[in-house]
């Protein structure tokens, strides 16, 4: 029999993830594994809020990912997906090359959902790469520097549409951000204006109510203005529209309301809601025994609640070890293994020296949270590229 060629699309946590678990599971005649990503690097998508707001440089949140592989194991493919053939089993890229495969890893991640908001994909930024939040904050930059010439208060007016836990945690970094632009290009504090726009009748919907207030609290104390259940009618060149009639003008509306998974998924021809496609316990398509799926493109039903559980980090990364694990046993005739995720906690930054968070049932607020938020990130670099990895991005 040939040797059994295993897929990876997308180096995101749950690709990623994997990948790094296979190279360490399987010996190098066993699988021929491929891992193709659009960036020779790998992000950690959940710091972007902090190179966006210009809190963090860039290069301090992505790695290189040949520095992560055992390349004798794994074949690195620089390369765009534009399209997954799945009768044909195969996966064509950007650059007209064509890669078959025995099995097929999808974890290309998420996309913005816009639920149909008039004018947010033209007009509004959004968080989602390396390039995507270099481009906000040299906007931000820029905006102070036209405010100097032009004195135009839309310069100055930020609108962060979506109060989940990407607005929250960015709001946050943006306003520790703000007296820091304002010394530099020696604009009047009391001019800026930050929003955090929210359809749902609270920030961080879900969250515990505690947590709620003390977060809102911090944030407003930092120079932010809550707008919840208010939803956005429509964006604008010149800022958005509510829907209660009201518009604020803004040259900067980032959109951080929600995500849907690659369209890729979608336009492949699997069945999905909202762009996930809803997985077997083992993470694979419906009818496909050789597609798995990890990361934001997999949905799977919290038994509990009966509800999808949310896009995270932590269970994309919990996904790629079970994934490995069963691509190892399907390799070598052993049993399968559920997924189930094993949930530690969510903690949301709320900027420097400040968090909310749930660990177990225990709440915790302040600079006890971030510093949890801090092992959590750093937890979360050793998983992918143990020590060396913690040593060259530790947050301190
Ligand atoms: C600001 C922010 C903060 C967050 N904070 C947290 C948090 O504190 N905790 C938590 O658990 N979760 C958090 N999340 C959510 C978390 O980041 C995502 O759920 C997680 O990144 C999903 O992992 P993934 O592997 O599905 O995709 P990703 O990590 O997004 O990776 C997808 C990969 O696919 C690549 N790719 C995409 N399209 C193509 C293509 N066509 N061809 C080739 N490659 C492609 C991308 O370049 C990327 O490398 C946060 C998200 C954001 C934006």
């Amino acid at each position: 029999m040939s040797t059994p060629k295993i897929l990876i699309l997308g180096a995101g946590y749950g690709g990623l993830m994997t990948a790094v678990r296979l190279q360490k599971q399987l010996n190098y005649n066993e699988a021929e594994i491929t891992l193709v990503n659009k960036h020779d690097y790998h992000y950690f998508t959940t710091w972007l809020h902090e190179p966006a707001a210009g809190t963090k440089d860039p290069d301090q949140c992505r790695v290189e990912i040949v520095d992560l592989l055992d390349t004798s194991k794994v074949k690195f493919v620089k390369g765009t997906v534009t399209e997954i053939k799945r009768e044909e089993k195969n996966v064509l890229l950007q650059s007209g090359e064509s890669l078959s495969y025995d099995y097929l890893v999808i974890g290309l991640g998420s996309e913005p959902e816009t639920f149909g908001i008039q004018g947010l994909k033209e007009h509004a930024f959004s968080i989602r790469s390396i390039n995507s939040v270099r481009e906000i904050r040299e906007h931000i930059e820029y905006c102070f520097a036209k405010y100097k010439m032009e004195k135009r208060p839309e310069l100055l007016t930020f609108i962060v549409g979506g109060a989940g836990f990407t607005g929250i945690e960015f709001v946050g970094e943006l306003s520790d951000r703000v007296p820091e632009l304002c010394k530099e290009f020696d604009v009047d504090p009391s001019v800026v204006k930050i929003y955090n726009i929210e359809a749902a009748p609270t920030v961080l919907p879900g969250f515990d109510p505690e947590l709620v207030n003390y977060a809102m609290e911090v944030l407003s104390r930092k120079g932010v203005t809550f707008k919840i259940s208010t939803p956005i009618k429509e964006c604008t060149p010149e800022g958005v529209v509510l829907a209660d009639g009201e518009e604020i003008k803004s040259t900067t509306v980032v959109w951080t309301g929600g995500v849907r998974g690659n369209a890729i998924i979608e336009n492949a021809g699997f069945e999905t809601m909202r762009g996930r496609v809803k997985v077997d316990p083992y993470l694979r398509a419906p009818g496909h025994e050789d597609v798995f799926i990890v990361g934001d493109g997999a949905l799977i039903i919290n038994e509990e609640t009966d509800r999808p559980y949310p896009p995270t980090a932590q269970i994309a990364i919990q996904q790629g070890e079970n994934l490995a694990q069963n691509l190892t046993a399907l390799i070598r005739g052993g049993e399968l293994k559920a997924f189930v995720p094993a949930l530690k906690g969510t903690v949301a930054s709320l900027g420097k020296g400040e968090a909310i968070g749930l660990v177990g049932d225990k709440k915790i607020f302040g600079s006890t949270a971030a510093l949890m938020k801090k092992v959590i990130d750093n937890r979360s670099l050793y998983m992918l590229g143990g020590l060396s990895l913690v040593l060259k991005k530790v947050k301190l």
